[in-house]
């Protein structure tokens, strides 16, 4: 494949340049993230080149819908609030978990009154793009061009 801005030959699939780039298994995990987007993620135990980690496309996104964040965030709410109340006698450090947790809970709720399946669609557009250009997407090693045939 010719690059399309240089007319140079040493063009490579994304793909191959992550592959070939990439050693390592991967464990899988729960978290939050700072988007508060809740879910399961694979974790990859890796070393890679980093132009092999530059294009390597995220873990797909679980997301939840409103309802969901609504009611896990509520209940979850109630449950540490409670906790940490319960709690008085527990020591500052052990403390800060369920008072963690609580502020964890009430912004998932929280989150739930926004226009939660726009983000959630924005937050899926975006990695569709990066998988896109991982799966399809060819680079040039001369000027550094990123395209999809
Ligand atoms: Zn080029």
């Amino acid at each position: 494949m010719k690059c399309p801005e240089c007319a140079g030959n040493n063009t490579q699939k994304v793909k191959v340049t992550v592959l070939t780039g990439t050693t390592g298994g991967s464990v899988t995990g729960v978290g939050v993230n700072t988007n508060l987007d809740l879910g399961i993620a694979r974790a990859k135990i890796k070393t890679q080149t980093s132009m092999a980690a530059k294009y390597t496309p995220p873990p797909e996104p679980i997301l939840m819908g409103k309802w969901t964040m609504r009611i896990f965030g509520g209940l979850t709410s109630v449950i540490f609030i409670y906790m940490w109340f319960d709690s008085a006698d527990w020591g500052i450090i052990f403390r800060l978990v369920p008072a963690g947790f609580s502020v964890v809970s009430i912004l998932m709720f929280l989150f739930s009154f926004t226009d939660t399946s726009s983000t959630n669609k924005n937050i899926r557009n975006k990695w569709q793009v990066k998988k896109d250009l991982y799966e399809k997407g060819w680079i040039c090693l001369q000027c550094g061009k990123e395209w999809m045939p």
